[in-house]
């Protein structure tokens, strides 16, 4: 996809031209879409584009791309462009190197969503086996998924599925995710047993929920 420059930072767009008769300009997930009419050449596009920056840029993710909160452990995130994309965590340091072959947060976005979900997978089976253990729950298989609009679901056979950036929560509700979702492996419903269930490894039930509920967007990255 090609990229603009607009205040030192690029940004992918995509240009679509249909049978319409003005320019409109769209801003998903930090990439600039354009759809303008056939004859408009791209050159004036471009101007359209850098002469609506200002709305672009107050559209952007509010992720500052400084700093990556996980499991309430701080890490510095150092961007650097490079041949190819990778990211590379470095927990003694408390550093996560951002490789990336664009400028554009959307390609940065795009680079932690894939990296840092295997990642996150770890950490979630980790924690999982450990409260699994505890609380004498039985699951089958664990499965990474970016739904922005679940934090992890549970299958009628106990094959539990959760939503990576949920290692971005601050513990007690990313503890509080993994017990709601082991929970569902004896009661599937959201009965008063499975609230009673929850309530034993999670005293604090209610509150947890309502604060994920809640404030959950401002822990992720993207949506
Ligand atoms: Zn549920």
């Amino acid at each position: 996809m090609p990229e603009i420059i607009l205040q030192n930072h690029s940004y992918q767009y995509q240009i679509t031209k249909k049978f319409v008769s003005r320019l409109t300009l769209r801003f998903v997930k930090n990439k600039i879409l354009v759809t303008a009419p056939f004859l408009v050449p791209t050159s004036y596009i471009l101007s359209f584009i850098k002469d609506h920056q200002s709305w672009i840029l107050s559209h952007q993710t509010k992720f500052d791309f400084k700093k990556i909160t996980i499991l309430d452990k701080d890490y510095q995130l150092v961007i650097k462009k490079s041949a190819r994309d990778s990211l590379v965590i470095f927990e003694d340091e408390q550093k996560i190197y951002l490789n990336s072959v664009s400028t554009s947060p959307a390609s940065y976005l795009k680079i932690i969503d894939q990296k840092l979900r295997v990642h996150a997978l770890k950490l979630i089976n980790f924690y999982l086996k450990d409260l699994a253990q505890t609380y004498h729950f039985k699951y089958q298989r664990v499965s990474i998924r970016n739904q922005s609009t679940r934090f992890g679901s549970c299958s009628s056979v106990g094959n539990l599925s959760f939503n990576w950036q949920i290692v971005l929560l601050p513990f007690p509700l990313f503890r509080h995710v993994l017990l709601h979702e082991l929970t569902h492996t004896i009661h599937h419903n959201h009965s008063a047993k499975f609230w009673v269930q929850l309530s034993l490894a999670d005293p604090d039930y209610r509150t947890h929920n309502q604060l994920l509920k809640k404030h959950a967007p401002q822990y992720f990255i993207s949506s």
